[in-house]
């Protein structure tokens, strides 16, 4: 297996080169030359087993000669060692045929952990085997950076620069990626949104002398080794449902489209996945894209789930490149038409393949608020903003077949949001208390790329 670019002109990669790329040569982003299947007895034989043993049969396929047998095992082993619960990812059931997949025991307390643990571990075993160094620049809504940082903390091989938009994540979520004490990572306040942090990042990228000058390497959503990792539960939670026997359906509150890409895969991989659904906030052009067939970006409206605050969802064109049967050229052509005029129609055909997959459901601040108390009151559930949005949106998807809802952040990450919709104050898990009490280091900048690639020289350590 080899690794192609969804634009399809970039050079194939192996897994260990597509991980520490990130962004492909000619802008795309890259996936497997093919996705391998696990045939029902192999699905059938997870139940039962650990989530690390899970995570090893799901994605040793895709990992070739980057790690052996052996030390692939232990580096899944390390990545999810600091987990607040044993189970890495359990499920609880919140109606008859509902149920919560909770993604928020990492150390940063959301999903994002589950991959950046992963991808630290991996990092460090294939750069100390080379002896080179590596700056990791990413953008993030929040979530994304804080696990970044934590991941990479202290590794002496790389340095970490993450950009996010300036008074626009959660005093937690800042705290998370401000306070770390290690001299290799850096936060930088952008003065704009998600998308004018995530445009830097990607225009970094394609600035071939800079990106070679600093070694550039990327982390966000785009990078395969995160999605690959988020398949995992996918499988972990269907199969204690009774998969392969037993077809399930995933709601996943959605803004990049990784986690519920990570779904699709799984779905190829062969888990029986009857839909997927999407679940947006106001900011909705992943519902109306499905709606319509017309993907056309509008204005970021700050929300209160603000890690889907997103108007470009990078991972949608790797969506686009299995409705467009692997054509690299098409999909070039519409990421290219969304740069000029802002938007694309999707054909009739890719359209059709997409709803297929998938569906989609879009709540309002006030149905958001609503259900968080709902859940608490009803069901004693304490959900963040962003996981009850996809129970608003599963609601309207129940049916015989059990629905999964992937819960995507620890309700403490959004204290605000949580306390006003419900009346309890979400309490910080016990080893993060003295997160307010720690001291902040951030720059912040101007939306310039010349200045943020100015501190990102400047402060790599060497
Ligand atoms: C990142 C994030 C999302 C969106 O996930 P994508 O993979 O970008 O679609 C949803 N909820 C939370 C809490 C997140 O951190």
């Amino acid at each position: 297996m080899h690794y192609v670019s969804t634009r399809g002109t970039a050079p194939h990669l192996t897994f260990e080169e597509a991980m520490l790329t990130g962004l492909a040569r000619d802008g795309g982003l890259y996936l497997p030359s093919e996705v391998p299947t696990l045939t029902p007895a192999t699905i059938k034989a997870m139940a039962g087993k650990s989530y690390e043993e899970i995570a090893y049969t799901v994605m040793r396929p895709y990992i070739g000669e980057t790690f052996t047998d052996a030390q692939f095992m232990d580096l899944i082993t390390a990545a999810y060692a600091g987990f607040g619960h044993d189970a890495r990812a359990p499920l609880v059931q919140m109606a008859p045929n509902h149920f919560l997949l909770e993604l928020f025991h990492g150390p940063t307390l959301a999903f994002k952990d589950f991959a950046m643990q992963l991808i630290g571990q991996m990092f460090q075993a294939s750069l100390s085997r080379s002896g080179e160094r590596v700056t990791i620049v990413g953008a993030t809504s929040g979530d994304t950076g804080s696990a970044a940082i934590e991941a990479f903390r202290g590794l002496d091989a790389v340095d970490v620069f993450i950009l996010y938009p300036h008074g626009r994540v959660s005093e937690v979520q800042r705290r998370q990626m401000t306070t770390p004490t290690e001299s290799n990572v850096h936060a930088i306040a952008v003065d704009g949104d998600f998308d004018t942090c995530q445009a830097a990042v990607k225009d970094m990228f394609n600035d071939f002398e800079f990106r070679d000058a600093v070694k550039l390497a990327g982390v966000n959503s785009i990078n395969w080794g995160r999605v690959l990792a988020q398949v995992v539960y996918y499988f972990s939670s269907a199969v204690s449902l009774g998969a392969p026997d037993r077809p399930v359906s995933f709601t996943v509150p959605t803004g990049n489209f990784g986690d519920i890409f990570a779904g699709f895969i799984a779905k190829k991989m062969g888990l029986p996945i009857e839909k997927l659904v999407v679940a947006t906030n106001q900011n909705d052009i992943l519902h109306r894209a499905l709606e319509t067939g017309g993907y056309v970006t509008q204005g970021v409206q700050p929300s209160i789930s603000p890690s889907m605050d997103i108007q470009v969802s990078s991972n949608f064109e790797r969506a686009l490149y299995f409705a467009y049967d692997c054509d690299g050229a098409a999909v070039a052509q519409q990421m290219e038409q969304l740069k000029s005029e802002g938007g694309f129609k999707i054909s009739q055909g890719a359209l059709e393949g997409l709803r297929a997959v998938y569906a989609s459901g879009r709540v309002s601040e006030a149905q958001t608020s609503a259900m968080i108390s709902r859940a608490f009151g009803e069901m004693g559930e304490l959900l963040c903003p962003h996981s009850a949005i996809g129970v608003e949106v599963a609601q309207d998807h129940l049916g015989t077949t059990p629905m999964i809802t992937l819960a995507t952040a620890h309700p403490a990450k959004f204290p605000d949001a949580v306390t006003a919709a419900s009346g309890e104050h979400p309490p910080l898990p016990a080893r993060m208390d003295d997160l307010f009490d720690r001291d902040e280091r951030v720059t912040r900048v101007a939306n310039d790329l010349a200045a943020i690639q100015k501190i990102i020289k400047d402060g790599i350590s060497a």
